[in-house]
């Protein structure tokens, strides 16, 4: 307890999140600028060093090799989150905050920025630093990074293994309270400003149980290994990342969308009472045709009416959908007439439209810039010849049909300066990024504000 430590993982998967949590900094071998570890190192304001392909990893035997060195448990490391450096021994470190000019810059900034600045956060701490960092509201909340606080992930477990649609519904009635409690302060911490909630949107095998976890979470939930083992194997997928995902859940087991929604509502309802009127966006990941959305909407509007009429309390809520899927970008006309906002999935849009994994790049990314076929990483970057077109074309095409439509990004592009600037001269509404990047956002938005008047007066 209390003791510094530094995860180190070949990659990390979103059972790692209380490791994460207790961690000062995580270190994985495999993945790039948005594989789960970057992002959610990123969104919890942890230095990750993510992909680093210079060190081998034992984690039987609990050792790394840097070159010719190996390092074992116990033995102290500093990581550079920035550089992607790992130096053997403790350096020093400070903690970042907006004081000073530093402040005096973020203000300035606000004065002359149009593009709106929101976070992504899972959490209220997340979310309450975010705050002070001066953002505007949520733009995504990965609803799934909260199914493993604590003992939920044994109720995800039968959720998922539950033969039938009744197991299926009674596992997902022990969520509900939890569910509910996070938005519940999830309101409370953004005071009424926008928080938009996606539903379930990872493969579900990501929540079982690998390895020698499986004999004991065959115990707790009484199955044996073997039963255990072969429904693991029914649900193992060749290409998860376009497997059984996102809207794709909610339409086979309506039940998760309803219990999601019931659980916003119902929260949403509770901070009324308390005085707040919460701003609620509910997301629906991974669009790819409009009836895919159509379908979603009637899950959700049909459970949001009964919760509505039960507790006798009206609240606005609006409902949207991720453009991460080149065709929903290139269908954006329809999807806009269903969708009330756009964000963004700048993380899964790259990955399709390149066709990059975006866990594997760091295998090729280097040798790509080396050989100067690509100047930088898409996924830190937008690539403004290919995504970028895709994300003009849905700008377009959406408020043609939809005038109203509400538009941001949510990918991690959202919080670097040059992609910042893209989203401001394409006429995007707000960028939304991990807490730490907010001053980042803010003052790259002042920028492109800037910069534009000045060309403007040419
Ligand atoms: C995205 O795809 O850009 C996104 C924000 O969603 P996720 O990273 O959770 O897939
Ligand atoms: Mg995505």
């Amino acid at each position: 307890m209390g003791e510094k430590v530094v995860l180190v993982r070949v990659e990390t998967s979103p059972e790692d999140i209380s490791g994460m949590n207790a961690a000062q900094g995580i270190l994985t071998q495999r993945g790039g600028m948005t594989s789960h570890a970057a992002v959610v190192a990123r969104g919890m304001g942890k230095c990750a060093v993510v992909g680093c392909s210079d060190i081998s990893i034992n984690e039987h035997k609990e050792e790394i090799r840097i070159g010719d060195k190996t390092f074992r448990k116990g033995d102290l490391l500093t990581l550079d989150g920035s550089t992607g450096e790992v130096f053997e021994g403790g350096i020093k470190v400070i903690d970042p905050e907006i004081k000073g000019n530093f402040a005096k810059v973020m203000e300035w900034s606000d004065e002359f920025r149009r593009l709106g600045v929101r976070t992504n956060a899972d959490t209220p701490k997340d979310a309450r630093k975010a705050r002070e960092f001066g953002a505007e509201g949520i733009g995504l909340c990965r609803t799934e990074h909260m199914f493993f606080e604590g003992d939920r992930i044994q109720s995800v477990r039968k959720m998922i293994l539950a033969d039938n649609k009744e197991e299926r519904k009674a596992a997902l009635n022990e969520l509900l309270p939890f569910q509910r409690e996070d938005f519940v302060e999830l309101f409370r911490a953004m005071k009424g400003l926008p928080v938009t909630i996606r539903l379930l949107d990872p493969p579900l095998h990501e929540f079982l149980p690998k390895g020698e976890e499986i004999k004991e979470s065959a115990n707790r939930l009484n199955v044996s290994e073997e039963e255990l083992k072969e429904k693991l194997e029914t649900l193992s997928e060749v290409n998860p990342m376009l497997g059984h995902r996102g809207c794709r859940l909610a339409i086979t087991y309506p039940e998760i969308a309803e219990m999601q929604t019931q659980a916003i509502l119902e929260a949403a309802i509770e901070v009324k009472k308390e005085g707040i009127e919460p701003t609620v966006e509910i997301m629906v990941p991974l669009i790819a045709h409009i009836n895919e959305l159509k379908k979603v909407k009637e899950f959700i509007t049909v459970t949001a009416d009964k919760i509505m009429r039960d507790e006798e309390t009206e609240v606005k809520y609006r409902i949207g959908t991720m453009i991460e899927i080149p065709r929903a970008a290139l269908t954006a006309d329809e999807i806009a007439e269903e969708a009330e906002f756009f964000s963004f999935g700048t993380n899964d849009l790259t990955q399709m439209c390149f066709g990059f994994s975006r866990d594997d790049i760091g295998k090729f990314l280097p040798e790509y810039k080396k050989k100067e076929i690509l100047e930088e990483d898409p996924f830190q970057t937008i690539d403004v010849e290919g995504v970028g077109k895709l994300i003009e074309t849905a700008v377009e095409r959406g408020r043609k049909t939809n005038p109203q439509l509400k538009i941001g990004i949510c990918g991690e592009q959202g919080g670097e300066a040059k992609s910042v600037e893209f989203c401001h001269k394409k006429g995007l509404d707000y960028v939304s990024c991990s807490p730490f990047r907010v001053p980042v956002a803010r003052l790259a938005a002042a920028q492109s504000a800037i910069q534009e008047e000045k060309q403007q007066q040419k």
